[in-house]
């Protein structure tokens, strides 16, 4: 556990503070964390036991000076931030809460409290400028905020404490990681830093063992379905679907876009039923299965066409081992997938599930396998395996 420190007083700023200050508010408005559903700390779902070590440092003034909130994505790590940087400045319900509603919260959750800065990724990467003002690249582009090493520094303007949030830690570069070193080490009193990522390990070790850690865990599926019913008010078979696709993730769940999922499905429908003819049809479906993967590089389309495939294959095992319709992802699609599953043999779909596996395994190893042969060969994979043992 870091030593806690005891927020410094707020001073009479000078000139030069009011107006860097003013500059700083005015660029760093707009990022924030993302809108919670709620106010404080009860809006993060099912992360009871972060929370409650978090809510527990506050109440006994023992928050460390650098925090590593990390988990997968869409777990609540960055509302998490956000929210611990409204109670660290709330007037009504700080510092083990926030209200939510006063004119300090409402500033934070818009991106223009000047006591709290939101850095994030521009272009995919932070920058040593958005880090260090001294150490700077200058062919690196403008940083949209004032540098943390000196934001820092200054005492807290209208709040009770200077907090930074670093969101998507991870994809700070080298330099600017190192360049954070100091600050992280020891920030001012009355300033504290809080890095957000779901690839802790990507960062420097001399980054984490600056900082204390904190895991946000993986949500469960009733949980998760159960959210989706009641406060997003979707049906059970969205709410089951979604949080199927996304296992863990709330953030994910939300945010899927159905439709491009359905138009994958379909496709990868037909590239099942194509392998099992094999031939020229299974050609051509590799193709189009490739084309309809989502991601921007060739292998996260393949490992994503891949993935569509064995989602299906997935329920036809569930139907087709007799374990009922309860734990069916892709509900919708039951009456005509267990006609499908009677003609298959459990053990073929398995042996099917396999063969996909070792092809999401090749591109996700460092060969860098070619997208378009790895999707055919799990196809003909697939195909051999159902081929052999159709019942029909
Ligand atoms: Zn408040």
């Amino acid at each position: 556990m870091c030593a806690a420190r005891k927020p410094g007083k707020p001073g009479k700023p000078t000139k030069a503070e009011l107006a860097a200050r003013d500059e700083a508010i005015a660029s760093a408005g707009g990022e924030a964390a993302p809108r919670a559903a709620g106010p404080g700390f009860s809006a993060i779902v099912g992360q009871d036991q972060a929370v409650g070590a978090l809510q527990s440092a506050l109440r006994r003034h023992r928050l460390p000076h650098a925090l590593l909130l990390h988990g997968q994505i869409g777990v609540g790590k960055a509302t998490g931030a956000g929210v611990l940087a409204q109670a660290l400045n709330c007037p009504q319900s700080g510092p083990v809460d926030a209200c939510g509603t006063c004119p300090s919260c409402h500033k934070v959750e818009r991106g223009l409290h000047p006591d709290v800065l939101w850095v994030a990724p521009q272009k995919g990467l932070i920058r040593l400028r958005q880090i260090s003002p001294r150490k700077a690249d200058s062919s690196e582009p403008e940083p949209p905020h004032e540098p943390i090493v000196s934001w820092v520094g200054y005492r807290p303007y209208e709040g009770n404490r200077r907090v930074v949030v670093i969101d998507d830690a991870h994809t700070m570069n080298p330099p600017a990681q190192n360049a954070l070193l100091k600050t992280l080490e020891e920030p001012p009193p009355s300033s504290i830093l809080v890095l957000v990522t779901p690839a802790p390990g990507s960062l420097l070790p001399t980054i984490r063992s600056r900082c204390q850690t904190l895991r946000f865990q993986p949500l469960g599926l009733p949980l998760m379905r159960q959210y989706l019913e009641q406060q997003c008010g979707m049906n059970a078979a969205e709410a089951r679907l979604r949080s199927s696709l996304a296992p863990g993730s709330l953030g994910r769940a939300i945010s899927l876009d159905l439709d491009a999922y359905g138009v994958r499905r379909d496709v990868a429908e037909t590239a099942l039923e194509d392998a099992c003819q094999g031939g020229a049809a299974l050609l051509r479906s590799a193709e189009t299965l490739l084309a309809a993967g989502a991601g921007e590089r060739k292998i996260d389309q393949a490992s994503s066409a891949i993935g569509a495939v064995r989602d299906i294959l997935r329920d036809l095992l569930v139907l087709a081992s007799g374990n009922g319709e309860e734990i069916v992802v892709n509900l919708d699609r039951v009456d005509e997938w267990t006609a499908w599953a009677r003609t298959l043999d459990p053990d073929d779909i398995v042996d099917a599930l396999d063969a996909v596996q070792r092809a999401d395994d090749r591109l996700r190893s460092p060969l860098q396998p070619n997208a378009r042969l790895t999707v055919e060969e799990a196809l003909i994979g697939v195909g051999t395996a159902l081929r052999d043992g159709t019942l029909g």
